[in-house]
C-alpha cells in the first residue's frame, strides 16, 4: 500500500511514524516552504503520552510540564472547582504539557527516513478503482492508493471531498501567548468572568509559561494586533489572582501572540472512497484543553492500526471513525460545555443573578462536567 499524507502538523508526522513502524509506504506533502517554529503548548492526555512513547518521540516528555490537575476560579480569585489529577495519574498516567515546536521536532526526527516534500500542494485528484491519481502543486503526478487529510482547520482535502462542509465559529476569539514566569503553576488554571477567560498552562522551562484569554467576538472589535495588548489589558482589568501580574508582562510585540478566531469543525463523514480526514481536517477543537494535539496523535495510532490490519481501505476507514468518533465527540462535548458556562454571562438579563451565585451554580456545573472525566483520561483508544 502506498499512502499520500498531506500535511506535516502533529498529526500527519505520527501518521507517517506509525505507517512506518508497520512497514507501509508514505509521503508526506507539506504547503509551507520551511518549517514555522510558532507554536506555544499542548496538552497530552495520558493516552496521547502512551503514542507518544509508542512512536519513540518520548524524548519530548522529558522536557514537558506534568499536569497536576486542573483549577477554576471566578474573576474575583476565588476557587470553583479544584480536581487533583493524582487518582488518575496512578490508574492511567500523566497528563503533559509540551512545546508545540519541540513536540513538532522530535516528529521531524522520527522520521528522519520519511520522504517529505515542502512547499507542495495538492492542484488535483482523480480516484479510480485502481487507486488516486494525484497532480501535484508542481505538476508532477503520481498515484497512490489512499490520500490522507492532515493538513489542519482549514483543510483543502475536506473541501475537496465535502465542498459544503464549513468550519463552526464558536463566537469567541482567542490570544495565546508566551509571558515569563511570574508565577509556578503545576495545575491548569482557569479564570472565568464576565464575558472574560483566562488560562494558565504549566511549562517546564523555567523562563516562561503560557496563557491563553477568550473574549466574545461582540465585546470586542480588534482586528490590527497592534490594538490587541491594550484591549486586553483594558478588558481583563478587574479580575484578581494571577491575572494582574500576566496582563503587566504581555509581550511588547503584537507578533509575539496568536490570535484568532474561535473555529471549530465537527463532521459525521470522516471519509470518502480512498481519501480519509484525521486531526484538526475532521474535528478541530477550541483551544480551551489545547486537545487537538492529542487527538491527532490518538487518530494517527488508530488509523495506522486499522490499515496494517483490513484487507481493504474501507474497512478500515469504517474502523477507524468507529473507534475514534465517540471519544472526540465526547471531548468536542466537554470543550463546548466550559464555552456555554462562559458565554452564560453575556446575556445580560441573567448577568447579574449568575453572576451572585457563580461559585454554587458553577460548581455544579462543573461536577456535571467533571463526569465525562474518565473520557478524557482513558488509557485505550
Ligand atoms: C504552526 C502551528 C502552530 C500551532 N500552535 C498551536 C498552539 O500553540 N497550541 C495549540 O493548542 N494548537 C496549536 N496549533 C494547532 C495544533 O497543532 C493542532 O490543533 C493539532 O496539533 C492537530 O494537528 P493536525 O496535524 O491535525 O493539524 P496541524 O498541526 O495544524 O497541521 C496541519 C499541517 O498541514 C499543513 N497544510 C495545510 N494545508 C495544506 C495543504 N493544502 N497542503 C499541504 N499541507 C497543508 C499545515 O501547514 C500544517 O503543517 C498550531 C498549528 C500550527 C500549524
Amino acid at each position: 500500500m502506498k499512502v499520500l499524507i498531506v500535511g506535516g502538523g502533529i498529526g500527519g508526522l505520527a501518521l507517517a511514524g506509525f505507517l512506518k513502524q508497520k512497514s507501509i509506504d508514505c509521503v508526506v506533502i507539506e504547503k509551507c516552504k520551511q518549517w514555522r517554529t510558532i507554536g506555544y503548548i499542548l496538552a497530552l492526555a495520558p493516552v496521547a503520552v502512551k503514542q507518544i512513547n509508542a512512536l519513540g518521540a518520548s524524548a519530548v516528555l522529558a522536557n514537558s510540564a506534568k499536569v497536576q490537575g486542573h483549577i477554576i476560579k471566578n474573576a474575583s480569585d476565588k476557587v470553583i472547582l479544584e480536581k487533583s489529577f493524582d487518582v488518575y495519574e496512578k490508574k492511567y498516567g500523566p497528563t503533559c504539557e509540551v512545546e508545540r515546536e519541540e513536540l513538532h521536532k522530535t516528529l521531524r526526527e522520527v522520521n528522519k527516513d520519511t520522504e517529505i516534500r515542502m512547499n507542495t500542494t495538492i492542484a488535483a485528484l482523480d480516484e479510480t478503482s485502481e487507486g488516486v491519481n494525484v497532480t501535484f502543486s508542481d505538476g508532477k503526478k503520481e498515484q497512490f492508493d489512499i490520500v490522507v487529510g492532515a493538513d489542519g482547520i482549514n483543510s483543502q482535502l475536506r473541501s475537496m471531498i465535502q465542498p459544503k462542509a464549513t468550519t463552526d465559529y464558536s463566537g469567541a476569539t482567542f490570544w495565546f501567548m508566551w509571558v515569563p514566569k511570574v508565577t509556578k503553576i503545576e495545575s491548569i488554571v482557569n479564570y472565568i468572568g464576565e464575558g472574560q477567560l483566562v488560562g494558565l498552562y504549566p511549562c517546564k522551562k523555567r523562563d516562561k509559561m503560557c496563557v491563553l484569554f477568550m473574549v466574545p467576538r461582540k465585546q470586542h472589535s480588534i482586528t490590527d494586533p497592534k490594538e490587541s495588548i491594550p484591549f486586553l489589558k483594558s478588558h481583563f482589568r478587574n479580575m484578581k489572582g494571577h491575572v494582574p501580574t500576566v496582563l503587566e508582562h504581555l509581550p511588547a510585540e503584537p507578533d509575539a501572540m496568536y490570535h484568532h478566531d474561535d473555529d471549530e469543525v465537527h463532521l459525521r463523514n470522516w471519509y470518502k472512497g480512498r481519501i480519509v480526514l484525521l486531526g484538526d481536517a475532521v474535528h478541530a477543537l477550541s483551544p480551551v484543553f489545547g486537545l487537538g494535539a492529542a487527538m491527532a496523535l490518538e487518530d494517527a495510532a488508530v488509523l495506522s492500526e486499522e490499515l496494517a490490519r483490513c484487507d481493504n481501505h474501507t474497512a478500515a476507514f469504517e474502523n477507524y471513525k468507529q473507534r475514534r468518533f465517540p471519544r472526540v465527540h465526547k471531548i468536542a462535548t466537554m470543550s463546548r460545555e466550559v464555552h456555554a458556562l462562559f458565554r452564560l454571562y453575556e446575556v445580560p438579563l441573567l448577568k447579574k443573578l449568575l453572576y451572585k451565585c457563580t461559585i454554587p451554580f458553577a460548581s455544579r456545573f462543573f461536577k456535571k462536567y467533571y463526569k465525562n472525566v474518565n473520557t478524557f483520561f482513558q488509557d485505550d483508544i
